[in-house]
């Protein structure tokens, strides 16, 4: 057999910016061998007509972290094409951790991304506590390719425990930081990411730890990609406010490393936004520094019910009261301002 599989008469779109074309393609060895007018025989054959052909996508940003050890398939990213899965982002990671402060991370994925404290607490066997034996952990284990970055809440917890939710850190607090977010990318990690959004909070209330780093802090840990010239930095600072972008410059220009900004937006209420972001954004670019916006594959529409109180959680909230209404008022909607990552 020439091929151990073959898929003919797809529409290939190979990445490359073409627009797709009709051919076969041939794999051998798990690799793609050709791609063309194939005639070689083939051990299993697909007829792909009138279907798209496409190497697998990548999906940058995802909180995969704690479901990844329930769910090794990280449902539903493969219905969607997806292969490659990056996990870490907003500042949120299940590592490094401490016996006894997993609880804290846990309270900060239950609020921030509205996974159930049950599920948290039944399918996290929490059997790491640096960023690389959390990584170690998923080896072998995992349906999909996956990356991460490690996250600036799990970071500040670790060194500064329940403090990190209520006060600004040493300075040998921030070196020991630093010393976690090296053996974080020693471990793995593909950068480090880190969360301003005014809206993030812990389950008690809390902001997220990393809300509570002034920008000498942020900076420090940044500096650790600068000095290897490695990673990524990926942020959310809530919002979108245009005056960001003079931190996303400086970020960048600090560390020259990339900079992922969320999120490049059109809304309604303000139907110019994405034009002035785009305006904002072009010095950096001109610069010769990288701050990429992030934005939606699809229309952020708001979908909730009044089942449970997160999206009226806001800062003029009470912050663990849940809504209590019959059931008859359960209701959906688009307005109510919350915004899940
Ligand atoms: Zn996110």
């Amino acid at each position: 057999m020439e091929y151990d599989l073959l898929i003919r008469r797809g529409r290939v779109v190979d990445g490359s910016g073409l627009p797709f074309y009709v051919a076969d393609v041939g794999v051998k060895d798990g690799k793609i061998a050709e791609v063309g007018k194939l005639k070689g025989s083939a051990a299993k054959t697909i007829d792909a007509d009138g279907l798209a052909v496409a190497p697998g996508f990548i999906d940058h940003h995802t909180h995969l972290d704690a479901q990844l050890l329930w769910d090794p398939y990280g449902t539903c990213e493969p219905q969607h094409g997806i292969t490659t899965v990056v996990m870490g982002n907003c500042g949120l990671t299940l590592a490094p951790v401490k016996s006894g402060d997993e609880d804290a991370l846990v309270k900060s994925f239950v609020r921030v991304e509205a996974i159930p404290r049950f599920a948290l607490e039944q399918g996290v066997k929490w059997a790491w506590h640096s960023y690389g034996e959390y990584l170690d952990n998923l080896e072998g284990k995992v349906g999909v390719n996956v990356g991460g970055l490690v996250g600036h809440i799990a970071v500040r917890h670790n060194v500064m425990g329940e403090e990190a939710v209520e006060r600004k850190a040493t300075a040998k607090e921030v070196q020991q930081m630093r010393g976690l977010v090296i053996e974080a990318i020693e471990g793995g990690a593909l950068g480090i990411s880190t969360n301003r959004n005014e809206r993030h909070m812990r389950e008690d209330g809390k902001p997220v730890a990393s809300r509570l780093a002034d920008d000498e802090e942020l900076f420090a840990l940044c500096d650790v990609l600068a000095e290897r010239n490695a990673g990524v930095i990926e942020t959310i600072l809530g919002r979108n406010k245009i005056e960001h972008f003079e931190f996303y410059h400086e970020l960048a220009k600090r560390t020259q490393r990339p900079v992922l900004w969320q999120s490049l937006q059109h809304r309604w209420t303000e139907p110019n936004l994405w034009r002035q972001q785009l305006d904002a954004v072009e010095p950096i670019f001109r610069d010769g520094y990288r701050a990429y916006g992030l934005s939606h594959t699809v229309p952020l529409v708001r979908h909730f019910t009044l089942k449970n109180s997160i999206p009226r959680r806001g800062k003029k909230c009470a912050p663990t009261s849940p809504i209590r209404v019959p059931r008859t008022f359960i209701a959906a909607g688009t307005s109510c301002g919350w915004k899940s990552s």
